[in-house]
């Protein structure tokens, strides 16, 4: 049995069963998952284990049974240690990239909706869905596809072609829906409420958000349970952020990490959807993007639902946020692609243009231990890069010609 206890209202504290159930019934504060945690759980609990996906922390997640795990073998990426990358921004010495793009969707949402479709099966849903940007759609639908449960795709209609085939091919049911996300999500939240549908990232969150958790565990477990000095994250909603900053915390309640509290945690988005970097620059609340314009369509929220915590967690770990513009994410996925093999979408391309400016304005150290989360694949956006990669000439294949194109 798993170690789930209780859902606990983020802001007044009541305290709820843990069924289908996401907002505090006194406050309409967020629910979060506590835990009952076994108490000889060490770090060669999980380092001994075989399993080589997220699903190795299975006490740290909110599921009851295993057996209503629903496994596509996601997680437990690598973490790499990126020397040419770091050479190539500033001699950084330690800095890793979190590949999340090698998940079996290609993205890091497969962690977030395993463990919501799984807690589905749990409590007998009999329908799942998503609100997404892209990436959840084929998250969501994968798994609902192994747990055969139908599901329900909400999306803006202008996401990559290639995101919407892929969620296709899985069997699910595309709603694409002219206006934003935000409008999407709208529509999303009343229709699964009202039919039932367990929508991951909605009616299912509290759960949800538990899955990114396991981007902290990785890493502490591939650091040797050392906790890295410097994080940083690209953000739409802000779920993965405050995820990754609870696991770290719970790492540490249990005893597996040491000291948390000089962690610093830098939040990453793109210029034309960047609500949350605004905020903190301005110091003023957050004002919600009316019409997100990026290349990088992953990270288009224009009302982020966890904006607030995520500028809570920026000040609780003095970090910052900062953002990047079209091209400056192009040169980020070019830099990563050339230096160490990853090709990313421009999620990962945010996180990398970040990174550099931090290091060019000096808020990075050379020596300190930087993670820089890589979050989906190139594979998955070619349609925003196409226009700015070098155009191919055409040949015959006429060896004299080719050979003098050979230099
Ligand atoms: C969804 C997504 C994010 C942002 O995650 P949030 O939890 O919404 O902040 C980052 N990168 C990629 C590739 C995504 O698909
Ligand atoms: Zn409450």
């Amino acid at each position: 049995m798993g170690s789930i206890r209780f859902l606990k209202c983020r802001e007044c504290g009541a305290e709820y069963t843990p069924i289908f159930k996401y907002i505090c019934e006194e406050c309409f504060g967020p629910l979060d998952v506590i835990y009952d945690v076994p108490t000889d759980l060490s770090r060669d609990t999980f380092s001994s284990r075989q399993d080589k996906t997220y699903w190795r922390y299975f006490e740290l997640l909110p599921i009851a049974d295993k057996n209503s795990i629903v496994n596509i073998h996601a997680g437990f990426t690598p973490l790499q240690h990126a020397e040419d990358l770091g050479t190539h921004i500033g001699n950084l010495k330690n800095l890793f990239i979190k590949n999340d793009s090698v998940n079996p969707t290609f993205s890091f949402k497969d962690r977030p909706a395993g463990v919501a479709i799984s807690k589905s099966r749990e409590i007998k849903l009999k329908a799942v869905g998503c609100a997404s940007t892209g990436n959840l759609a084929s998250a969501t639908a994968a798994h609902a596809a192994k747990a055969h449960l139908p599901c329900f795709i909400f999306a803006p209609s202008d996401i990559e072609n290639v995101k919407i085939a892929q969620a296709l091919s899985y069997g699910a049911k595309f709603v694409a829906v002219e206006g934003t996300y935000d409008d999407a999500n709208r529509v999303a939240s009343i229709i699964g409420d009202s039919k039932g549908i367990g929508i991951v990232n909605i009616n299912m969150r509290p759960y949800y958000v538990e899955g990114s958790k396991t981007l902290a565990f990785e890493v502490a477990e591939q650091l040797n349970w050392e906790i890295p000095d410097h994080l940083i994250i690209p953000v739409g909603s802000g779920a993965m952020l405050n995820a990754i900053c609870k696991g770290f915390e719970e790492l540490h309640e249990i005893g597996l990490v040491g000291d948390v509290s000089n962690l610093k945690v830098t939040a990453a988005q793109p210029h034309g959807c960047a609500p949350i970097v605004d905020a903190f620059k301005k110091n003023t609340q957050i004002v919600p993007v009316e019409r997100p314009d990026t290349i990088a369509k992953s990270l288009a929220i224009g009302d982020p639902g966890d904006g607030v915590y995520v500028l809570k967690r920026l000040k609780q770990y003095s970090g910052i946020a900062e953002e990047a513009t079209d091209d400056e994410i192009i040169d980020g996925i070019m830099t990563l692609a050339k230096t160490e093999g990853i090709f990313t979408e421009p999620a990962g391309g945010v996180s990398i243009a970040v990174l550099k400016k931090l290091v060019d304005e000096g808020f990075i150290e050379k020596d300190e231990k930087v993670v820089c989360y890589v979050t989906g694949n190139g594979l998955k956006s070619t349609e925003a890069i196409i226009s700015r990669l070098p155009k191919l000439d055409i040949v015959k294949p006429d060896v004299q010609t080719v050979s003098a194109m050979i230099t």
